[in-house]
């Protein structure tokens, strides 16, 4: 099992608000955001890739960030995409074997960046 490649899938949400002005014509509105990240690996000595709780712990500490902040001040263009790229890269920097991101800023419309 050693060198067998697993993926494993944590999910979080926060809620925030942006405006697309320039493009999109869009005023500034409010998302309940969801997203999950998924990390790959192979298996540990003990049987896993990263314990799920510090995953998550993360992704509480990314949302403490953003809940609740106009997404404008933090992101030149707060797309749904840049969102994505932008939580990837912090979820990254803690555990490297990131390798993608859902966004999702309702449900039938989602953003995903995945490491080539
Ligand atoms: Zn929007």
């Amino acid at each position: 099992m050693q060198n067998k490649i697993f993926s494993i899938t944590v999910s979080s949400a926060f809620s925030a608000e942006h405006s697309h002005d320039k493009t999109l014509n869009e005023a500034i509105h409010r998302h309940d955001f969801k997203y999950e990240i998924t990390l790959r690996a192979p298996l540990n000595e003990e049987g896993y890739i990263e314990d799920f709780r510090k995953v998550e712990n993360l992704l509480k500490e990314i949302n403490s960030k953003l809940e609740g902040r106009n997404l404008n001040e933090i992101l030149p263009l707060p797309t749904t995409e840049n969102l994505a790229y932008h939580i990837f890269r912090e979820v990254k920097k803690v555990f490297p074997s990131a390798v993608k991101i859902t966004l999702r800023e309702k449900e039938n419309y989602s953003a995903t960046y995945e490491e080539s």
